[in-house]
């Protein structure tokens, strides 16, 4: 007889940024994971020391190419998908393909091994909002043919599956949208806007932000969201709805980058640069679905939460000093469209 309260989990990339701490999590909760991540844009280094733990295994796999798993499945997270804009828009199509060929067998896998499923979807659904705070019966403002809509409708195409499978009877599918989340692990290079500030200041470079610094964005911490993911997949009966996590407290990037000046000893000073293509002018999440169906709410307060990642990013890159383009990792896609850094 297996324990039914040691699970077999899944995780699609989850030797990502927030994959790597789920994986942390769900083992720490005594169960058995199984990493599934083709390292598009994330480094081995996140897992490696998961490896030496007996019930972690690792894959490296496409999930735009169907999969097989001979070993029984409970749960499938599904967080495979570049979530940095230089990196979902260094190789838009397949960027697309992961989210709905990719989502798509996993959902096959999860039908087959009678596995729930967690898709992590995103605020992005909500394109540039005209509603605000975002709750999740909007339908959302995107732009279909736009640069970031490789990721947007991709994500919203990777959702419409997810419930007509739900819908169908084939799988227990959940979905998540998450807000901005950061945290140690996050690639230094990979572009967001807590990254490349961080980054900056420790290197004593210009901190740039993207136009006039005015638009907002809602920043919560790594570790609530992994608990708010994990609620989610667990919580019984299966709602049946999309669920918003992130932190409400509202930023400015220009707030945003004045507090990363105020905590890093550093001569840096701002720089303006333009702003991107789409660029959401303010996003924030109403949580009041979360709270109610999970009794989920974020814990950790930015200052806090930037304190730690500070700490991280200053250790790593004492450690795995490099320069902010020469050094860069390039992703399978870099090699074919080179990107400046955070452009
Ligand atoms: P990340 O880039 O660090 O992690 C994504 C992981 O997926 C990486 O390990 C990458 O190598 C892997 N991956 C990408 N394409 C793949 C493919 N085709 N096959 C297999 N593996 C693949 O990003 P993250 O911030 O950890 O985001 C995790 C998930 O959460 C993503 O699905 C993202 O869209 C979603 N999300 C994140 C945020 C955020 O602020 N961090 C916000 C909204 C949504
Ligand atoms: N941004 C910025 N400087 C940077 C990187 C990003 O001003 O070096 C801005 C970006 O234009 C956006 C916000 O910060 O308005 C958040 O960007 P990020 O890429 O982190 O996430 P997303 O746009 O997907 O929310």
């Amino acid at each position: 007889m297996r324990d039914r309260t040691r699970k077999n989990i899944l995780v699609a990339g989850g030797a990502g940024f927030v994959g790597s701490h789920l994986c942390d999590a769900l083992l720490a909760g005594g169960n058995r994971v199984i990493c599934v991540d083709s390292f598009l844009t994330s480094s081995p280094s996140n897992v490696l020391p998961l490896q030496e733990h007996a019930d972690f295994a690792l894959i490296e796999h496409d999930i735009c190419d169907e999969l097989d798993i001979a070993e029984p499945l409970d749960q499938i997270y599904n967080l495979a998908c570049p979530a940095s804009p230089p990196f979902y828009q260094a190789d838009p199509i397949h960027t697309m393909m992961t989210s709905v060929a990719g989502t798509g067998n996993l959902l096959k896998l999860a039908a087959h091994h009678r596995a729930s499923f967690l898709q992590a979807s995103t605020s992005e659904v909500y394109g540039d909002p005209e509603m605000h705070p975002q709750r999740e019966d909007y339908w959302g403002h995107v732009n279909c043919i736009g640069p970031r809509a490789c990721y947007d409708e991709g994500k919203r195409a990777a959702e419409a599956l997810c419930f007509d499978s739900l819908r169908s009877g084939q799988v227990d599918a959940r979905v998540v949208r998450i807000f901005n989340t950061y945290g140690p692990r996050m690639q230094p290079n990979d572009g967001r806007i807590v990254s490349n500030l961080i980054v900056q200041a420790l290197r004593n470079e210009p901190l740039t932000i993207y136009g006039d610094g005015a638009q907002t964005r809602s920043f919560c911490y790594v570790s609530d969201l992994v608990d708010g993911l994990i609620r989610l997949m667990n919580v019984q009966p299966n709602a049946g709805v999309p669920v918003n996590l992130g932190n409400p407290s509202e930023f400015t990037i220009a707030e945003l980058a004045d507090m990363v000046l105020a905590m890093v000893p550093t001569r840096s000073t701002i720089v303006h640069r333009p702003l991107p293509e789409d660029d959401p002018q303010r996003r924030r999440p109403d949580i009041s679905r979360a709270n109610e169906l999970l009794r989920w709410e974020p814990k950790v307060p930015l200052a806090e939460g930037l304190a730690h990642t500070i700490t991280w990013f200053s250790h790593t890159l004492a450690e795995q000093p490099i320069t902010p383009h020469a050094g860069r990792r390039h992703t399978p896609a870099e090699d074919a469209t080179e990107l400046p850094l955070g452009a």
